[in-house]
């Protein structure tokens, strides 16, 4: 039986408000309750999470990082960094990694999770990844490695103070594959509350949640030993 690791410092990167929450807030609950510190980190500004025209840019925008500190606050995160780039206009540009490179050489977190820029679509779930999932995984990997933990890299930033980092690993949110499950059977029910935060996404919230149970569900039959709830990723462990 493979053992959960116990991630000193997670740092949770997604593009949109609600992706962390929903794609891994149950393990980031359980390691934060064995004395884990964890941190948010999301990219867009999340204005184009919304079909009603009537509402703005900035109100969405506005709601939508209320949504997320109050599911992070639920989750017991230490803090949240918004970039606010343009939902739906993410690219794996240098100025982005370099912000997410000062984040992780801030906080040195042993553990990142983002998601697998490699998921295009999924079939069997009849699905498009959105294309701003793949550019955060990607901007979050390539910041990783090499330039967080490269000294030549983005000197401004040693200026501030902020000495290179090297993250002890990654987990990948890819709903294809995975190598490593983290039961979260005890933890269910924070997740779903974090969820329920995210009022402005989901108007038909019971049945969406029931949705990531479901998939909970699919991924506890696939952990070892099995559980009730799992939430699985792709774990790279980085020398
Ligand atoms: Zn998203």
């Amino acid at each position: 039986m493979k053992s959960a690791p116990s991630p000193k410092t997670i740092l949770a990167v997604g593009a949109h408000p609600d992706d962390i929450d929903i794609g891994c807030s149950g393990s980031i609950s359980k390691w934060i309750k064995k004395g884990a510190k964890a941190y948010y980190l999301v990219l867009t500004d999340g204005s184009k999470g919304s079909e009603d025209p009537k509402i703005s840019h900035q109100k969405l925008t506005k709601l939508r990082h209320a949504e997320q500190k109050k599911s992070a606050n639920l989750i017991g995160v230490s803090r949240v960094f918004f970039l606010d780039f343009v939902d739906g206009e993410l690219e794996n540009t240098l100025k982005l990694r370099q912000k997410i490179v000062k984040i992780i050489r801030k906080i040195k977190p042993t553990t990142v999770i983002c998601f697998d820029p490699t998921l295009v679509y999924d079939g069997q779930r009849q699905f498009i990844n959105h294309p701003d999932h793949r550019v955060c995984g990607q901007a979050t990997l390539d910041a990783v490695f090499p330039y967080a933990r490269n000294i030549r890299s983005f000197p401004e930033l040693l200026t501030e103070g902020l000495e290179p980092h090297s993250v002890q690993e990654v987990l990948l949110i890819n709903f294809q594959k995975q190598n490593f499950y983290v039961d979260i059977t005890s933890n269910m029910d924070l997740k779903m509350a974090a969820i329920g935060c995210h009022q402005s996404q989901f108007p038909q919230m019971e049945k969406f949640q029931q949705r990531i149970k479901a998939f909970a569900q699919t991924y506890g039959i696939k952990a070892k030993p099995k559980a009730k709830y799992a939430e699985g990723f792709f774990k790279i462990t980085l020398r």
